[in-house]
């Protein structure tokens, strides 16, 4: 009975200066796995335990990195590149993750290839083994960390959807070794794909696919539906699940595939998608990464999109406040005019140009005259109003000597306390000061600031001081009169905003005044503020700069 080898074959006994077929019989006896493989990894040799090892597979013929994937073993396969490039022998160990159980390869430079040889680890060895292992992941976990921190930190900046596409263009696809990509978008109707960006896919081939149905049989198209991501590790795979898309992407020298979910606000608003030139296997760690990556990538296409709402919603904001100044400008100008004529011939009936006037016809003329000169005081309030509104006030700067100034606004505003206890009196600052400022405005700021001290006091005073400090000249308005209380501090400055809203209340206004005097002093690089106690009174400061901080 000859000897047999354990695998059931049984072997005669080599004579001495055997041939080739006993050679053969004795490599497949051996209890280690032996295959030989060329420069391109192709296997021209295995023993039978090899193809036992790879579930009694016939090897010769087959590629050893699609037997062994590179994506499973890759430590493994840097030890082999190593041999077969620095054609040196080289041994390591192959973690039980490839083919069950701990591994011994050792390979060595043979004809223009490697001969491999695989045996089962000694247990002795094997906590080395699982240690070197446990290094190497910790290792790769802090490769992959940083690549994903210097994306991260490369995506934070980019504020439109343009500049996150090139990010992941130009910074991901080599970070993760991929060689084409796209990033797509849901239209509005999530039935169409909008492309964002792309590379290293023929201009050609993509300009049909610009926008194309969400339901092309694309994996793209199945990311969306499911929400999941999709990774197909082979050009095969992209054959049996996707064959319409296959031929292209073959003939695009590209190969593995990773389709990624952009989702934010609850929903998938799109895909990234990598491109690989070879097979590979997306190892857990690797899915864990591109998936991070793309989240990171949503976040900032959603805070993209925020921004673009947000700068969309100041645009029709702005063109809205424009249209309404407009209408504002044109309205008040088209008051003016028949208020104007209205003027004219009521001087003209006044004077008794046409005709005798009697005593109850002058006084209604005077009345009539009032209210034409009131009402035209609004619509200037409204025109200035609207100009500041627009940005179209201009400021004419001169020499302004601030006592005459003082005296002047409280001229204006003497008549309307006419017929009240009120005292009137004027401070100018001492000695006489003259300002660089615009005459016109900051009259207009006093009168205002004094019509509102005369209209809501009663009795008492109504006091204009000014004093001179360092760089500034202030102004103030100090009244005896009804105050305002702490609760309307802030709203007081906001355009027709009073403090009795209600139609009947009992002095006239817009609630112009203060918007308008806040807005000119502004102009004039000036400050605004006020104190008040309800029932006791208020004082209203103006802080304007002697000479305008640059020259006008
Ligand atoms: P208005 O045309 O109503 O006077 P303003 O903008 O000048 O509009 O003032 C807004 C509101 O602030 C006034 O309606 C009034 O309620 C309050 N206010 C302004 N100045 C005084 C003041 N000196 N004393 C009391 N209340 C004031």
């Amino acid at each position: 009975m000859p000897p047999s080898d354990g695998a059931g074959r049984s072997a005669e006994p080599l004579a001495a200066g055997a041939g080739p077929a006993e050679a053969a019989g004795l490599l497949d006896a051996l209890p280690d796995a032996l295959c030989a493989v060329d420069r391109r990894w192709r296997v021209w040799y295995a023993n039978a335990r090899a193809g036992e090892l790879f579930a009694d597979r016939v090897l010769v013929g087959e590629r050893l990195d699609l037997l062994l994937p590179r994506s499973r073993a890759d430590a493994v396969w840097s030890a082999l590149d190593k041999a077969m490039h620095g054609h040196a022998p080289v041994a390591c160990a192959m973690s039980p993750a490839v083919l069950g159980e701990w591994m011994e390869v050792r390979a060595s430079p043979f004809r223009d290839g490697l001969v491999i040889r695989i045996q089962t680890l000694e247990p002795r060895r094997i906590a080395d083994a699982e240690r070197a292992d446990l290094l190497a992941l910790a290792e790769r976990s802090a490769v992959q960390a940083a690549t994903l921190q210097r994306l991260t930190a490369a995506l934070s900046p980019a504020v439109n959807e343009e500049q996150i596409g090139a990010v992941v263009l130009q910074q991901a696809l080599p970070a993760f070794g991929a060689t084409a990509g796209d990033v797509i978008l849901l239209e509005q109707a999530e039935a169409m794909f909008r492309v964002l960006c792309w590379v290293g896919y023929p201009d050609e081939l993509v300009r049909p696919w610009m926008r194309y149905p969400v339901d092309s049989g694309t994996p793209g198209g199945d990311v969306v539906r499911t929400g999941d991501p999709i990774f197909l590790s082979s050009i095969d795979e992209w054959h049996e699940r996707y064959p319409r898309i296959a031929p292209i992407v073959g003939g695009n020298q590209l190969s593995a595939y990773a389709g990624l979910p952009l989702s934010f606000g609850g929903r998938v608003r799109g895909v990234v998608s990598f491109n690989f030139p070879s097979c590979r296997e997306f190892r857990d760690e690797e899915r864990t990464m591109l998936l991070a990556f793309a989240a990171q990538c949503a976040q900032a296409l959603e805070r993209a999109q925020l921004f673009a709402a947000e700068r969309q919603a100041r645009r029709d904001a702005e063109a809205a406040a424009r249209a309404k100044s407009d209408f504002l400008a044109v309205m008040s100008h088209e008051l003016r005019t028949p208020l104007t004529a209205i003027l004219g011939y009521q001087e003209l009936l006044a004077d008794g140009i046409t005709g005798p006037v009697t005593d109850t016809q002058r006084q209604q003329l005077e009345r009539i005259e009032a209210s034409a000169v009131h009402l035209l005081g609004l619509i200037d309030e409204l025109l200035t109003f609207s100009r500041l509104e627009a940005g179209r006030e201009t400021v004419q700067w001169g020499a302004v000597p601030v006592r005459d100034l003082l005296n002047e606004a409280m001229t204006l505003v003497a008549p309307l306390a006419s017929g009240k206890p009120l005292t009137l009196s004027v401070h100018p600052p001492e000695p006489p000061t003259v300002i660089t400022t615009d005459h016109g405005k900051l009259r207009q700021v006093l009168v205002n600031l004094l019509s509102n001290a005369v209209k809501f006091t009663d009795r008492g005073s109504v006091t204009l001081t000014g004093h001179v400090e360092t760089n500034d000249v202030v102004i103030e308005v100090r009244d005896t009169g009804i105050g305002i209380g702490p609760e309307h501090r802030e709203r007081i400055f906001e355009p027709f905003w009073q403090v009795e809203q209600h139609p009947t209340r009992r002095v006239s206004g817009t609630g112009l005044g203060l918007s308008v005097a806040r807005a000119l002093v502004q102009l004039l690089g000036g400050t605004i503020d006020f104190q008040s106690t309800p029932g006791a009174g208020s004082s209203f400061s103006v802080c304007i700069p002697r000479a305008p901080l640059l020259a006008p």
